[in-house]
């Protein structure tokens, strides 16, 4: 196993050490087998590994949810190694933001969906991503689907910002029941666990339906523990709404909502049809 470098060296000067290609994984911490699948990803592509953990203020619209983020550092240390990290960074707030804020705005597309139920939510994750790319200068970085939206946005900053970034994508790692994994889950009541499933549940009968967006709402409504947010059948290359009955091979599951005042995101691609 290789000994993981800490904070203390410093990305700066660990950095320089760092054989191409650098592979980064970014995350809030709270590490589980969702983020220890993407390290192994990026473990598998190269030895130079960097995962970095930040819980990003300017992201967070609400103080509460911020504050009530979960924080497990040296847990997160272990699965990061374990994982195949050769860093784990975790910065202080005056490292990622030393000066006054270069704000990357998100445009319209980070307005709507997880952007219109959280103010200037994906400014901030922008925001953030290109200061650690700045710090940490990967070659390749990974992010998980889960966070589709957040995906979109980051590789269209990418294109726009000319970044010598590419992208790789993970697919969700999910729970024996389907529910997608997130820092959030710890937070759930083992009632409001129980519940969750429904989420996978909707997702994957819509998925097959001809009626997508019926099923979605149909499944999620019949657990009464679920406050939906938005569950929507959309167009993954623009984020537009598709209606059922439209057969566009390119759609994508939406969904959003709460249980136990848990905020809970997750999404599936329709599988086209082969006529
Ligand atoms: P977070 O710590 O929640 O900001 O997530 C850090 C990275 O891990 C992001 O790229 C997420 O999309 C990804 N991620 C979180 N949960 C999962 C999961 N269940 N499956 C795949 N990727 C995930």
């Amino acid at each position: 196993m290789n000994e993981i470098a800490e904070r203390e060296s410093g990305i700066e000067a660990f950095r320089k050490t760092l054989a191409s290609p650098v592979i980064f994984v970014p995350t809030m911490g709270a590490l589980h087998d969702g983020h220890a699948a993407l390290i192994s990803k990026a473990r598998q592509i190269s030895a130079s590994v960097v995962v970095s953990v930040f819980i990003n203020p300017l992201q967070f619209d609400s103080s509460s949810d911020l504050e009530k983020y979960p924080v497990s550092h040296e847990a997160d240390r272990k699965i990061a190694e374990l994982a195949g990290a050769k860093f784990i960074w975790i910065p202080s707030y005056d490292e990622v933001y030393p000066g006054e804020i270069q704000k990357i705005s998100a445009g319209p597309l980070g307005k709507i969906f997880e952007g219109d139920s959280r103010d200037g939510h994906f400014d901030g994750v922008l925001t953030v991503v290109k200061r650690l790319f700045d710090s940490v200068r990967p070659d390749k970085a990974i992010f998980g689907e889960k966070d589709f939206q957040q995906l979109f946005l980051i590789k269209k900053m990418i294109k726009e910002l000319n970044l010598k970034v590419e992208v790789i994508s993970h697919p969700t790692v999910r729970d024996e029941d389907g529910l997608a994994l997130s820092s959030r889950n710890t937070r759930l009541t083992s009632e409001g666990r129980m519940a969750a499933k429904v989420i996978y549940q909707a997702l994957a009968k819509a998925s097959t339906s001809t009626k997508p967006r019926l099923t979605l709402h149909q499944t999620l409504m019949s657990e009464p523990r679920l406050k939906i947010d938005y569950a929507e059948v959309i167009d993954e290359r623009d984020f537009t709404i598709v209606e059922d009955g439209d057969e566009n091979p390119h759609r994508r599951l939406i969904v959003a909502g709460w249980i136990d005042d848990v905020r809970l995101i997750d999404n599936m691609k329709i599988a086209g049809r082969s006529s």
